[in-house]
C-alpha cells in the first residue's frame, strides 16, 4: 500500500543543493519535489550505536534538512566495530557529539540537534514533539516499548529495526496512516506484533551474544529507505509488513503483520492509556530469578575471599561459568568451570554438578549476573539450597579485582 508523503516540500533548492542532490533528482520518483520535501522533513534518530550510525550518515547524505539525535552514551572502544559514525580519536567522548560533527561532515546543510540524555517516561514526549519521524535503533525491550507507545500517543510514524549476531529485522509502525484517500489503513504498532516483551533472560542484547558489524549496515539502510519513503511518498513502505533478514542464508523474507484488535495500545479498548513503568513491564530478571538471587548472592570480593581459602583447603565449593564457550575464551574468573545457561535449562547440568548430598556449595557466574541467576532458580528448585550467584559477573571481576583481563 503507497500513502501520501508525509511532509510537504520545502519552497526551493538553492543551486549548491541541485548540485548536492542531482543524482537524487533525476530519479523520477524522487525528482524535484521529493527532494524538497526531505529538506522540509525532521527525523529524529534515537542512539547513535549500531543501526543509529548508518541511519544517520545516510539520512544526512540524502539531504533530511533536521536531524535529531538522542544519545547519552559515550564512544567505547568495543563500539567501533560495527559504530561508524565514531571513529578511533572519538573514543571516550560523547557519543551525540561525535554523531553531530560526522553529520556536518557528511552534509553541512543539515541542522542537527542533539539530545545528550537518557530517554525515559519523564522527557520521551517532550523529545519526540515536533518531529516529523522517528527512526528507533534502540537495543533494550524498555525503550522500544516506550517509543512506540509515546509515537502513537503523539501520532507519529517510527521505523524500526533490531539486530542480533547475523539476524535482523525491521518494519515502519504508523498506526495512524491513512491511504491516499484519507481512510485508515488500519496499520499495526509494535505491541501489535510484540505484544509481550520476551522473557527476561531469553533473548540476549547484543552486548551478551554479539552482533556482526555489517549487519548494522543492512538494516539501518533499509530504516533509512524507508524513511525516504514515508517522507516522499515514493513506493509502498513496510507498513503491516515485517523484514527479516539472514545473512548467513542470506535470505530476505517479507511477513504481513496485521493490527490486533486486542492491542493494548492501539485496539479497540486500549489498556495502555498513557505511558507506563517500562523496566517493570520488561523486567530485568524473571521472577523466579529475582527470588532465587534474594539472600544468595554473593560479591566479587566475597568470591575472591572464598577462592584464596579455596586455596588453603580451608574452604570447598565449585565455581560455575554459564556463559558461552566463545565468550569464556575472551575472560575467566580463574578457577571457574564452563557449564552454559542452557545446560541448565535442558537439565543436563546437574550430572556435572557435585551431588546435593556431598555438601560441596555450588557458585554460579555469568557476564553480569542475569544468566547466573536464572542458573540459580534451576538448581534451588533441584535442592541445592546453599547455592549462591555472582552479582555483577566477571565484569566486576575485572573491574573490581582484575583489571589485567580483557573486557567485552
Ligand atoms: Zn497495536
Amino acid at each position: 500500500m503507497s500513502f501520501p508523503a508525509l511532509v510537504e516540500p520545502a519552497a526551493e533548492l538553492t543551486v549548491d543543493e541541485v548540485r548536492r542532490y542531482s543524482r537524487h533528482l533525476i530519479i523520477p520518483d524522487v525528482g524535484m519535489t521529493g527532494q524538497k520535501r526531505l529538506k522540509n522533513a525532521k527525523v529524529l534518530v534515537i542512539g547513535a550505536g549500531g543501526l543509529g550510525s548508518p541511519a544517520l550518515m545516510y539520512l544526512a547524505a540524502a539531504g533530511v534538512g533536521t536531524l535529531g539525535i538522542v544519545e547519552f552514551d559515550e564512544v567505547d572502544e568495543s563500539n567501533l566495530q560495527r559504530q561508524i559514525i565514531h571513529g578511533q580519536s572519538d573514543v571516550g567522548r560523547p557519543k551525540a557529539q561525535s554523531a553531530k560533527e560526522s553529520v556536518q561532515e557528511i552534509n553541512p546543510l543539515v541542522e542537527v540537534v542533539v539530545y545528550e540524555e537518557r530517554l525515559d517516561n519523564d522527557n520521551v514526549l517532550q523529545v519526540f514533539e515536533g518531529w516529523d519521524l522517528i527512526v528507533d535503533g534502540t537495543d533494550n525491550f524498555a525503550t522500544r516499548y516506550m517509543v512506540n507507545d509515546a509515537a502513537y500517543f503523539l501520532k507519529i510514524p517510527y521505523v524500526w529495526g533490531s539486530i542480533y549476531r547475523f539476524d535482523g529485522q525491521a518494519s515502519v509502525f504508523w498506526p495512524h496512516a491513512v491511504d491516499e484517500d484519507g481512510t485508515s489503513a488500519d496499520a499495526p504498532c509494535y505491541r501489535c506484533l510484540y505484544p509481550e516483551p520476551p522473557p527476561p533472560g531469553m533473548v540476549p542484547s547484543c552486548a551478551e551474544g554479539g552482533v556482526l558489524g555489517v549487519l548494522c549496515a543492512s538494516i539501518g539502510s533499509i530504516q533509512v529507505n524507508e524513511a525516504i519513503k514515508v517522507l516522499t511518498g515514493a513506493g509502498e513502505p513496510i507498513v503491516g509488513k515485517l523484514m527479516i533478514y539472514d545473512a548467513l542464508e542470506m535470505e530476505y523474507r517479507k511477513l504481513k503483520v496485521r493490527k490486533d484488535p486486542n492491542c493494548a495500545l492501539c485496539g479497540d479498548n486500549p489498556t495502555v492509556t498513557g505511558l507506563i513503568d517500562y523496566e517493570s513491564f520488561c523486567g530485568a530478571v524473571s521472577d523466579e530469578a529475582a527470588d532465587a538471587a534474594a539472600g544468595s548472592t554473593i560479591s566479587v570480593v566475597q568470591l575472591e575471599h572464598m577462592l584464596k581459602e579455596r586455596e588453603e583447603g580451608t574452604r570447598d565449593f565449585v565455581l560455575v561459568d554459564v556463559r558461552e564457550p566463545n565468550e569464556y575464551e575472551i575472560n575467566q574468573i580463574p578457577g571457574s568451570v564452563l557449564i552454559p545457561k542452557g545446560e541448565f535449562l535442558n537439565g543436563n547440568a546437574l550430572a556435572d554438578l557435585p551431588s546435593v548430598d556431598s555438601g560441596t556449595q555450588v557458585v554460579l557466574h555469568c557476564k553480569s549476573g542475569v544468566r547466573s541467576a536464572e542458573a540459580l532458580a534451576v538448581i534451588k528448585g533441584a535442592g541445592y539450597d546453599d547455592a549462591v550467584h555472582v552479582g555483577g559477573g566477571v565484569v566486576a571481576w575485572v573491574n573490581q579485582i582484575d583489571p589485567s583481563q580483557p573486557a567485552y
